[in-house]
Protein backbone atom coordinates (compact mmCIF):
# COMPACT_ATOMS: atom_id res chain seq x y z
CA UNK A 1 0.00 0.00 0.00
CA UNK A 2 1.06 3.41 -1.29
CA UNK A 3 0.76 6.36 1.09
CA UNK A 4 -1.27 9.31 -0.05
CA UNK A 5 0.58 12.12 -1.54
CA UNK A 6 -0.01 15.58 -1.12
CA UNK A 7 0.48 18.44 -3.53
CA UNK A 8 2.21 21.51 -1.85
CA UNK A 9 2.77 24.38 -4.25
CA UNK A 10 4.16 28.18 -4.01
CA UNK A 11 3.99 30.31 -6.74
CA UNK A 12 6.50 33.37 -8.32
CA UNK A 13 4.71 36.15 -9.85
CA UNK A 14 6.61 38.51 -11.77
CA UNK A 15 4.23 41.79 -12.24
CA UNK A 16 5.43 44.51 -15.00
CA UNK A 17 4.42 47.86 -13.67
CA UNK A 18 2.84 50.14 -16.18
CA UNK A 19 5.11 53.11 -15.22
CA UNK A 20 5.49 55.53 -17.72
CA UNK A 21 9.61 55.10 -17.64
CA UNK A 22 11.86 52.18 -16.54
CA UNK A 23 13.17 51.11 -13.45
CA UNK A 24 16.37 53.09 -13.19
CA UNK A 25 16.24 55.45 -16.47
CA UNK A 26 14.21 57.70 -18.28
CA UNK A 27 13.59 55.51 -21.17
CA UNK A 28 9.60 55.04 -21.90
CA UNK A 29 8.22 51.77 -20.99
CA UNK A 30 6.65 50.34 -24.75
CA UNK A 31 5.67 46.82 -26.06
CA UNK A 32 5.32 45.82 -29.48
CA UNK A 33 8.00 49.21 -30.84
CA UNK A 34 10.36 48.08 -33.17
CA UNK A 35 12.99 46.31 -31.15
CA UNK A 36 15.74 48.93 -29.37
CA UNK A 37 14.11 52.35 -29.74
CA UNK A 38 13.76 52.56 -25.87
CA UNK A 39 17.14 52.35 -24.48
CA UNK A 40 19.38 54.78 -23.36
CA UNK A 41 22.99 54.28 -21.74
CA UNK A 42 21.92 53.61 -18.78
CA UNK A 43 19.67 50.50 -19.57
CA UNK A 44 22.19 49.61 -22.10
CA UNK A 45 25.09 49.52 -19.46
CA UNK A 46 27.43 51.90 -20.70
CA UNK A 47 30.21 52.12 -18.34
CA UNK A 48 30.00 54.85 -15.40
CA UNK A 49 26.49 55.28 -16.24
CA UNK A 50 24.49 55.52 -12.54
CA UNK A 51 20.85 54.35 -12.03
CA UNK A 52 18.19 56.15 -10.37
CA UNK A 53 15.40 54.75 -9.20
CA UNK A 54 12.10 55.56 -10.57
CA UNK A 55 9.59 56.93 -7.49
CA UNK A 56 6.71 55.68 -9.36
CA UNK A 57 7.58 52.15 -9.32
CA UNK A 58 8.39 52.30 -5.18
CA UNK A 59 4.69 54.02 -4.98
CA UNK A 60 3.17 51.22 -7.00
CA UNK A 61 5.18 48.37 -4.98
CA UNK A 62 3.76 49.80 -1.84
CA UNK A 63 0.19 49.88 -3.55
CA UNK A 64 0.60 46.43 -3.99
CA UNK A 65 2.27 45.48 -0.60
CA UNK A 66 -0.85 47.28 1.23
CA UNK A 67 -3.18 45.43 -1.23
CA UNK A 68 -1.35 42.06 -0.17
CA UNK A 69 -1.53 43.43 3.61
CA UNK A 70 2.44 42.93 3.73
CA UNK A 71 4.82 44.51 6.22
CA UNK A 72 6.71 47.03 4.66
CA UNK A 73 10.13 47.59 5.29
CA UNK A 74 11.36 51.16 6.98
CA UNK A 75 14.50 50.27 4.30
CA UNK A 76 14.93 47.94 1.94
CA UNK A 77 17.96 47.90 0.16
CA UNK A 78 18.97 46.88 -3.97
CA UNK A 79 21.41 44.13 -4.23
CA UNK A 80 22.98 43.05 -7.61
CA UNK A 81 22.22 39.39 -8.37
CA UNK A 82 24.44 38.35 -11.16
CA UNK A 83 24.77 36.08 -14.01
CA UNK A 84 26.19 36.01 -17.50
CA UNK A 85 23.46 36.22 -20.24
CA UNK A 86 22.54 38.70 -23.55
CA UNK A 87 19.42 39.41 -21.82
CA UNK A 88 21.52 41.66 -19.21
CA UNK A 89 24.58 43.97 -20.51
CA UNK A 90 25.63 44.66 -16.99
CA UNK A 91 25.99 40.95 -15.92
CA UNK A 92 23.79 41.39 -13.19
CA UNK A 93 20.48 42.09 -12.61
CA UNK A 94 19.73 45.37 -9.88
CA UNK A 95 17.10 43.49 -7.44
CA UNK A 96 16.24 42.82 -3.97
CA UNK A 97 17.58 40.33 -1.69
CA UNK A 98 17.46 39.53 2.15
CA UNK A 99 15.43 43.14 2.73
CA UNK A 100 12.80 42.93 0.79
CA UNK A 101 10.36 46.42 0.62
CA UNK A 102 7.06 43.64 1.58
CA UNK A 103 7.59 41.55 3.84
CA UNK A 104 5.13 39.21 4.55
CA UNK A 105 1.28 39.08 3.90
CA UNK A 106 -1.86 37.02 2.90
CA UNK A 107 -4.26 37.16 0.09
CA UNK A 108 -7.41 35.22 0.34
CA UNK A 109 -6.15 31.67 2.24
CA UNK A 110 -2.57 32.05 1.01
CA UNK A 111 0.42 33.22 2.60
CA UNK A 112 2.79 36.33 1.25
CA UNK A 113 6.05 35.43 1.75
CA UNK A 114 7.69 38.62 0.10
CA UNK A 115 7.65 41.05 -2.77
CA UNK A 116 10.32 43.05 -3.75
CA UNK A 117 11.35 45.23 -6.87
CA UNK A 118 13.67 44.74 -9.23
CA UNK A 119 14.47 44.87 -13.29
CA UNK A 120 13.01 42.98 -15.93
CA UNK A 121 15.58 41.43 -18.56
CA UNK A 122 15.63 42.44 -22.25
CA UNK A 123 13.81 39.93 -24.52
CA UNK A 124 15.38 37.39 -26.31
CA UNK A 125 14.40 36.41 -29.83
CA UNK A 126 15.41 32.44 -30.98
CA UNK A 127 15.53 32.44 -34.46
CA UNK A 128 16.48 29.58 -37.43
CA UNK A 129 17.97 26.64 -36.12
CA UNK A 130 19.34 26.62 -32.89
CA UNK A 131 22.71 25.15 -31.39
CA UNK A 132 24.13 26.20 -34.64
CA UNK A 133 27.63 28.92 -34.88
CA UNK A 134 27.52 28.97 -38.38
CA UNK A 135 24.49 28.98 -40.14
CA UNK A 136 21.27 29.90 -39.90
CA UNK A 137 20.47 30.03 -35.99
CA UNK A 138 20.99 33.31 -34.27
CA UNK A 139 20.26 35.03 -30.82
CA UNK A 140 18.73 38.21 -31.22
CA UNK A 141 18.25 41.23 -27.93
CA UNK A 142 15.62 43.95 -28.06
CA UNK A 143 16.68 45.65 -25.36
CA UNK A 144 13.42 47.51 -25.09
CA UNK A 145 12.25 45.64 -22.39
CA UNK A 146 15.20 45.80 -20.46
CA UNK A 147 15.16 47.98 -17.59
CA UNK A 148 10.81 47.64 -17.23
CA UNK A 149 9.92 48.22 -13.50
CA UNK A 150 8.93 44.65 -11.89
CA UNK A 151 7.42 43.29 -8.17
CA UNK A 152 8.31 39.75 -7.81
CA UNK A 153 5.61 38.20 -5.37
CA UNK A 154 6.55 35.11 -3.76
CA UNK A 155 4.13 32.94 -1.71
CA UNK A 156 4.21 30.01 0.99
CA UNK A 157 3.88 26.63 -0.10
CA UNK A 158 0.13 26.91 0.70
CA UNK A 159 -1.26 25.96 -2.39
CA UNK A 160 -2.48 22.25 -2.19
CA UNK A 161 -3.70 21.96 -5.70
CA UNK A 162 -3.44 22.57 -9.55
CA UNK A 163 -6.65 24.15 -9.66
CA UNK A 164 -6.26 26.14 -6.64
CA UNK A 165 -2.86 27.27 -7.52
CA UNK A 166 -4.76 28.61 -10.53
CA UNK A 167 -7.76 29.56 -8.70
CA UNK A 168 -5.71 32.29 -6.74
CA UNK A 169 -3.39 32.97 -9.29
CA UNK A 170 -7.01 34.75 -10.86
CA UNK A 171 -6.93 36.34 -7.48
CA UNK A 172 -3.81 38.08 -7.55
CA UNK A 173 -4.41 39.34 -11.40
CA UNK A 174 -7.73 40.60 -10.38
CA UNK A 175 -6.29 42.09 -7.37
CA UNK A 176 -3.27 43.94 -9.33
CA UNK A 177 -5.48 45.21 -12.10
CA UNK A 178 -7.60 46.85 -9.74
CA UNK A 179 -5.29 48.70 -8.71
CA UNK A 180 -4.24 49.81 -11.67
CA UNK A 181 -0.15 49.47 -11.61
CA UNK A 182 0.22 47.14 -14.30
CA UNK A 183 -1.52 45.69 -17.17
CA UNK A 184 -1.36 42.06 -15.96
CA UNK A 185 -1.67 40.10 -19.82
CA UNK A 186 -0.30 37.22 -19.11
CA UNK A 187 0.21 36.66 -23.07
CA UNK A 188 2.17 39.95 -23.28
CA UNK A 189 4.28 38.74 -20.50
CA UNK A 190 3.13 41.76 -18.28
CA UNK A 191 2.15 39.19 -15.73
CA UNK A 192 3.88 35.67 -15.44
CA UNK A 193 3.40 33.16 -12.79
CA UNK A 194 6.44 30.46 -11.92
CA UNK A 195 5.04 27.52 -10.04
CA UNK A 196 7.14 25.77 -7.40
CA UNK A 197 6.00 22.06 -6.92
CA UNK A 198 6.58 19.25 -4.59
CA UNK A 199 4.42 15.90 -3.09
CA UNK A 200 4.74 14.40 0.23
CA UNK A 201 2.98 11.90 2.40
CA UNK A 202 -0.62 13.52 3.71
CA UNK A 203 -0.07 14.40 7.09
CA UNK A 204 3.81 15.37 6.75
CA UNK A 205 4.64 18.59 8.01
CA UNK A 206 7.86 18.36 5.66
CA UNK A 207 8.63 19.72 2.68
CA UNK A 208 8.98 17.45 0.05
CA UNK A 209 12.06 18.17 -2.73
CA UNK A 210 10.31 20.92 -5.36
CA UNK A 211 11.07 21.12 -8.65
CA UNK A 212 9.92 24.87 -10.90
CA UNK A 213 8.05 25.37 -13.91
CA UNK A 214 8.59 28.30 -15.71
CA UNK A 215 6.43 31.09 -17.17
CA UNK A 216 3.55 29.66 -17.68
CA UNK A 217 1.47 32.14 -19.88
CA UNK A 218 -2.24 31.35 -18.96
CA UNK A 219 -4.13 29.68 -16.01
CA UNK A 220 -5.17 26.90 -18.30
CA UNK A 221 -1.34 26.41 -18.88
CA UNK A 222 -0.65 27.19 -15.39
CA UNK A 223 -3.14 24.60 -14.17
CA UNK A 224 -2.59 21.92 -16.97
CA UNK A 225 1.34 22.05 -16.44
CA UNK A 226 1.40 21.66 -12.09
CA UNK A 227 -1.20 18.92 -12.43
CA UNK A 228 0.81 17.10 -14.95
CA UNK A 229 4.28 17.74 -12.81
CA UNK A 230 2.28 16.46 -9.88
CA UNK A 231 1.17 13.22 -11.60
CA UNK A 232 5.44 12.98 -12.69
CA UNK A 233 6.62 13.28 -9.48
CA UNK A 234 3.44 10.74 -7.96
CA UNK A 235 4.49 8.09 -10.17
CA UNK A 236 8.83 8.65 -9.52
CA UNK A 237 7.87 8.49 -5.98
CA UNK A 238 5.41 5.48 -5.59
CA UNK A 239 7.84 3.71 -8.15
CA UNK A 240 10.42 3.94 -5.46
CA UNK A 241 12.78 6.89 -7.17
CA UNK A 242 12.98 10.38 -6.04
CA UNK A 243 12.56 13.54 -7.18
CA UNK A 244 15.31 15.84 -8.21
CA UNK A 245 15.11 19.30 -7.41
CA UNK A 246 15.20 21.50 -11.27
CA UNK A 247 14.17 23.78 -13.65
CA UNK A 248 11.42 22.92 -15.75
CA UNK A 249 9.32 24.13 -18.86
CA UNK A 250 5.85 22.56 -19.41
CA UNK A 251 4.91 22.46 -22.91
CA UNK A 252 0.98 23.15 -23.26
CA UNK A 253 0.68 21.77 -27.06
CA UNK A 254 2.28 17.92 -26.33
CA UNK A 255 1.75 17.86 -22.68
CA UNK A 256 5.67 17.51 -21.90
CA UNK A 257 7.46 18.68 -18.99
CA UNK A 258 11.22 19.01 -20.32
CA UNK A 259 14.00 19.61 -17.68
CA UNK A 260 15.91 23.65 -18.35
CA UNK A 261 18.36 23.27 -15.91
CA UNK A 262 19.44 21.88 -12.40
CA UNK A 263 18.75 24.66 -10.06
CA UNK A 264 20.70 27.42 -9.14
CA UNK A 265 21.15 28.38 -5.65
CA UNK A 266 21.63 31.70 -4.05
CA UNK A 267 25.24 31.73 -3.78
CA UNK A 268 25.59 30.87 -7.34
CA UNK A 269 24.81 34.33 -7.55
CA UNK A 270 27.00 35.83 -6.04
CA UNK A 271 24.49 38.42 -4.21
CA UNK A 272 25.69 41.85 -2.96
CA UNK A 273 24.54 45.52 -2.17
CA UNK A 274 23.94 47.81 -5.21
CA UNK A 275 26.20 50.44 -4.06
CA UNK A 276 25.04 53.26 -6.81
CA UNK A 277 21.47 53.32 -5.05
CA UNK A 278 20.48 54.33 -1.63
CA UNK A 279 18.14 52.50 0.37
CA UNK A 280 13.95 52.68 -0.32
CA UNK A 281 13.03 54.54 2.97
CA UNK A 282 9.19 55.43 1.93
CA UNK A 283 7.91 58.16 3.96
CA UNK A 284 4.74 58.22 5.90
CA UNK A 285 2.77 60.04 3.50
CA UNK A 286 3.42 57.91 0.88
CA UNK A 287 2.13 54.48 2.95
CA UNK A 288 -0.97 56.54 3.71
CA UNK A 289 -1.41 57.43 -0.33
CA UNK A 290 -0.71 53.66 -0.79
CA UNK A 291 -3.11 52.55 1.79
CA UNK A 292 -5.63 55.29 0.35
CA UNK A 293 -5.44 54.25 -2.64
CA UNK A 294 -6.61 50.78 -2.40
CA UNK A 295 -10.44 50.47 -3.93
CA UNK A 296 -12.41 47.76 -2.58
CA UNK A 297 -10.57 44.39 -3.32
CA UNK A 298 -11.91 41.22 -5.16
CA UNK A 299 -11.20 38.84 -1.94
CA UNK A 300 -13.35 41.67 0.18
CA UNK A 301 -16.17 41.96 -2.20
CA UNK A 302 -16.83 38.10 -2.48
CA UNK A 303 -16.79 37.76 1.30
CA UNK A 304 -18.97 41.00 2.08
CA UNK A 305 -21.27 39.33 -1.14
CA UNK A 306 -21.40 35.71 0.09
CA UNK A 307 -22.38 37.81 3.43
CA UNK A 308 -25.25 39.29 1.87
CA UNK A 309 -26.61 35.07 0.25
CA UNK A 310 -25.10 35.26 -3.12
CA UNK A 311 -23.11 31.67 -4.31
CA UNK A 312 -19.29 31.76 -4.18
CA UNK A 313 -19.69 31.26 -8.17
CA UNK A 314 -21.92 34.23 -8.84
CA UNK A 315 -19.96 36.36 -6.35
CA UNK A 316 -16.72 35.74 -7.81
CA UNK A 317 -18.02 36.49 -10.74
CA UNK A 318 -18.94 39.62 -9.93
CA UNK A 319 -15.99 40.40 -7.71
CA UNK A 320 -13.87 40.19 -10.60
CA UNK A 321 -15.51 42.68 -12.76
CA UNK A 322 -16.06 45.83 -10.90
CA UNK A 323 -18.31 47.59 -13.16
CA UNK A 324 -20.86 44.92 -13.38
CA UNK A 325 -20.52 44.49 -10.10
CA UNK A 326 -21.83 48.76 -8.97
CA UNK A 327 -24.14 47.69 -11.67
CA UNK A 328 -25.42 44.94 -9.42
CA UNK A 329 -25.15 47.32 -6.40
CA UNK A 330 -26.77 49.89 -7.79
CA UNK A 331 -30.32 47.55 -9.53
CA UNK A 332 -30.10 45.56 -6.17
CA UNK A 333 -30.72 48.77 -4.51
CA UNK A 334 -33.64 49.89 -6.78
CA UNK A 335 -34.95 46.44 -6.03
CA UNK A 336 -37.33 44.79 -3.81
CA UNK A 337 -36.00 41.29 -4.19
CA UNK A 338 -33.01 39.54 -2.66
CA UNK A 339 -29.99 40.65 -3.34
CA UNK A 340 -29.23 36.48 -4.73
CA UNK A 341 -32.11 36.98 -7.35
CA UNK A 342 -30.71 40.32 -8.61
CA UNK A 343 -27.26 39.22 -9.05
CA UNK A 344 -28.31 36.02 -10.85
CA UNK A 345 -30.45 38.20 -13.01
CA UNK A 346 -27.25 40.12 -13.58
CA UNK A 347 -24.76 37.27 -14.11
CA UNK A 348 -27.08 34.93 -15.85
CA UNK A 349 -29.95 35.42 -18.02
CA UNK A 350 -28.89 39.74 -18.73
CA UNK A 351 -25.20 38.15 -19.20
CA UNK A 352 -26.80 35.60 -21.89
CA UNK A 353 -28.74 38.56 -23.42
CA UNK A 354 -26.40 40.60 -24.15
CA UNK A 355 -23.92 37.84 -25.76
CA UNK A 356 -27.11 36.72 -27.80
CA UNK A 357 -27.23 40.18 -28.89
CA UNK A 358 -23.76 40.30 -29.13
CA UNK A 359 -22.84 43.28 -27.79
CA UNK A 360 -19.82 44.50 -27.05
CA UNK A 361 -20.39 46.31 -23.65
CA UNK A 362 -20.82 44.02 -20.43
CA UNK A 363 -24.05 45.54 -18.13
CA UNK A 364 -22.60 48.74 -17.32
CA UNK A 365 -22.50 49.74 -20.80
CA UNK A 366 -25.87 48.45 -22.13
CA UNK A 367 -29.15 49.98 -22.80
CA UNK A 368 -30.54 47.91 -19.82
CA UNK A 369 -30.38 50.43 -17.17
CA UNK A 370 -30.30 49.30 -13.20
CA UNK A 371 -33.27 50.36 -12.61
CA UNK A 372 -35.03 48.61 -16.01
CA UNK A 373 -33.47 45.15 -14.59
CA UNK A 374 -34.49 45.62 -10.45
CA UNK A 375 -38.25 46.16 -11.75
CA UNK A 376 -38.06 43.43 -14.41
CA UNK A 377 -36.86 41.24 -11.37
CA UNK A 378 -40.02 43.16 -9.42
CA UNK A 379 -42.79 42.04 -11.95
CA UNK A 380 -41.01 38.27 -12.51
CA UNK A 381 -40.90 38.13 -8.86
CA UNK A 382 -43.97 39.14 -8.08
CA UNK A 383 -45.35 36.95 -10.65
CA UNK A 384 -47.04 39.42 -13.07
CA UNK A 385 -44.90 37.98 -16.01
CA UNK A 386 -43.28 34.42 -15.69
CA UNK A 387 -39.64 33.76 -16.07
CA UNK A 388 -40.37 33.13 -19.97
CA UNK A 389 -41.39 36.43 -20.44
CA UNK A 390 -38.64 38.27 -18.35
CA UNK A 391 -35.89 36.67 -20.55
CA UNK A 392 -37.95 37.74 -23.48
CA UNK A 393 -38.30 41.32 -22.36
CA UNK A 394 -34.95 41.37 -21.57
CA UNK A 395 -34.01 40.91 -25.02
CA UNK A 396 -35.85 43.49 -25.70
CA UNK A 397 -34.57 45.85 -23.27
CA UNK A 398 -30.76 45.05 -24.31
CA UNK A 399 -31.59 46.19 -28.34
CA UNK A 400 -34.09 49.34 -27.11
CA UNK A 401 -33.62 50.19 -23.70
CA UNK A 402 -36.66 51.52 -21.92
CA UNK A 403 -38.78 49.93 -18.91
CA UNK A 404 -39.91 46.57 -18.90
CA UNK A 405 -43.71 47.50 -18.12
CA UNK A 406 -43.87 49.17 -21.96
CA UNK A 407 -43.06 45.78 -23.32
CA UNK A 408 -44.76 43.64 -21.46
CA UNK A 409 -47.72 45.60 -22.39
CA UNK A 410 -46.69 46.05 -26.29
CA UNK A 411 -46.06 42.27 -26.37
CA UNK A 412 -49.26 40.99 -24.32
CA UNK A 413 -46.87 39.37 -21.93
CA UNK A 414 -48.76 39.80 -18.51
CA UNK A 415 -48.45 36.24 -16.58
CA UNK A 416 -52.65 34.69 -17.49
CA UNK A 417 -53.90 34.45 -13.79
CA UNK A 418 -54.52 30.37 -12.79
CA UNK A 419 -58.88 31.84 -11.97
CA UNK A 420 -59.71 33.17 -14.80
CA UNK A 421 -60.80 30.32 -16.95
CA UNK A 422 -58.78 31.04 -19.52
CA UNK A 423 -55.64 28.99 -18.03
CA UNK A 424 -58.14 26.35 -17.12
CA UNK A 425 -58.93 25.76 -20.44
CA UNK A 426 -55.74 25.32 -21.88
CA UNK A 427 -54.72 22.47 -19.51
CA UNK A 428 -57.79 21.15 -20.06
CA UNK A 429 -57.31 21.27 -23.75
CA UNK A 430 -53.99 19.86 -23.50
CA UNK A 431 -54.23 16.79 -21.16
CA UNK A 432 -57.21 16.08 -23.75
CA UNK A 433 -54.99 16.39 -27.21
CA UNK A 434 -52.25 13.75 -24.85
CA UNK A 435 -54.51 11.08 -23.24
CA UNK A 436 -51.38 8.83 -22.99
CA UNK A 437 -49.35 11.44 -21.14
CA UNK A 438 -52.41 11.80 -18.97
CA UNK A 439 -52.77 8.56 -18.36
CA UNK A 440 -48.85 8.35 -17.41
CA UNK A 441 -49.19 11.06 -15.14
CA UNK A 442 -52.42 9.61 -13.19
CA UNK A 443 -50.33 6.07 -12.97
CA UNK A 444 -47.64 8.21 -11.23
CA UNK A 445 -44.91 8.70 -13.65
CA UNK A 446 -44.21 12.68 -12.34
CA UNK A 447 -41.75 12.71 -15.30
CA UNK A 448 -44.68 12.42 -17.83
CA UNK A 449 -45.79 15.61 -16.66
CA UNK A 450 -43.37 17.64 -18.49
CA UNK A 451 -45.01 16.66 -22.14
CA UNK A 452 -48.47 18.01 -20.77
CA UNK A 453 -46.43 21.65 -18.83
CA UNK A 454 -44.86 21.79 -22.41
CA UNK A 455 -48.20 21.76 -24.25
CA UNK A 456 -49.63 24.64 -22.17
CA UNK A 457 -46.58 26.72 -22.21
CA UNK A 458 -46.71 26.65 -26.20
CA UNK A 459 -49.99 27.42 -26.52
CA UNK A 460 -49.97 30.56 -23.84
CA UNK A 461 -46.43 31.39 -25.62
CA UNK A 462 -45.02 31.26 -22.28
CA UNK A 463 -47.09 33.28 -20.46
CA UNK A 464 -47.83 31.06 -17.91
CA UNK A 465 -46.30 30.37 -14.23
CA UNK A 466 -45.02 27.02 -14.38
CA UNK A 467 -45.58 26.27 -10.98
CA UNK A 468 -48.97 27.28 -11.43
CA UNK A 469 -49.70 25.01 -15.03
CA UNK A 470 -48.40 22.08 -12.96
CA UNK A 471 -50.59 23.03 -10.08
CA UNK A 472 -54.00 22.96 -12.63
CA UNK A 473 -52.94 19.74 -14.45
CA UNK A 474 -52.65 17.98 -11.00
CA UNK A 475 -56.18 19.02 -10.08
CA UNK A 476 -57.66 18.33 -13.28
CA UNK A 477 -56.38 14.53 -13.15
CA UNK A 478 -57.81 14.47 -9.77
CA UNK A 479 -54.28 13.90 -8.24
P1 LIG B 1 14.26 29.10 -4.15
O1 LIG B 1 15.42 29.32 -3.26
O2 LIG B 1 14.35 27.89 -4.96
O3 LIG B 1 13.85 30.30 -4.91
P2 LIG B 1 12.40 29.62 -2.08
O4 LIG B 1 12.50 28.98 -0.76
O5 LIG B 1 12.83 31.03 -2.24
O6 LIG B 1 13.08 28.72 -3.15
O7 LIG B 1 10.89 29.51 -2.51
C1 LIG B 1 10.48 29.89 -3.77
C2 LIG B 1 9.01 29.50 -3.92
O8 LIG B 1 8.88 28.09 -3.82
C3 LIG B 1 8.10 30.06 -2.87
O9 LIG B 1 6.87 30.39 -3.49
C4 LIG B 1 7.90 28.90 -1.92
O10 LIG B 1 6.65 28.96 -1.30
C5 LIG B 1 7.96 27.74 -2.83
N1 LIG B 1 8.45 26.51 -2.20
C6 LIG B 1 9.54 26.38 -1.41
N2 LIG B 1 9.70 25.09 -1.06
C7 LIG B 1 8.70 24.39 -1.65
C8 LIG B 1 8.33 23.01 -1.68
N3 LIG B 1 9.04 22.09 -1.06
N4 LIG B 1 7.25 22.67 -2.40
C9 LIG B 1 6.54 23.59 -3.07
N5 LIG B 1 6.83 24.88 -3.09
C10 LIG B 1 7.90 25.30 -2.38
MG1 LIG C 1 13.16 31.90 -6.30
ZN1 LIG D 1 17.15 53.54 -20.70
Amino acid sequence: MSTELEAVIGLEIHVQLATKTKMFCGCELSFGDEANTHTCPICLAHPGVLPVVNEQAIRYALQIAAALECEVAPRSIFHRKNYFYPDSPKAYQISQYDIPIAGAGRLGDVRIHRAHLEEDAAKMIHVGESGRIHGSGASLVDFNRGGTPLVEIVTEPDLRGAAEAAQWARLLRETVRQLGVSDVNMEEGSLRVDANVSVRPVGSEELGVKTELKNMNSFRFLQRGVEAELERQRALIEAGGTVEQETLHFDPRSGDLTSLRSKEEAHDYRYFPEPDLVPIVPTEEMLREAREALPELPAARIERYEGEGLSTDVATVLATDPETADYFERAAAASGAEAKIVANWVTGELAAALRQAGAETGAAGSKVTPEALAALVGLVAGKEISHGSGKTVLVALVTEGGGPATIVEREGLAQMAGDDGELEAIVAAAIAADPAAAERVRGGNEKAIGALVGAVMRETKGRADGGEVNRLIKQQLEL
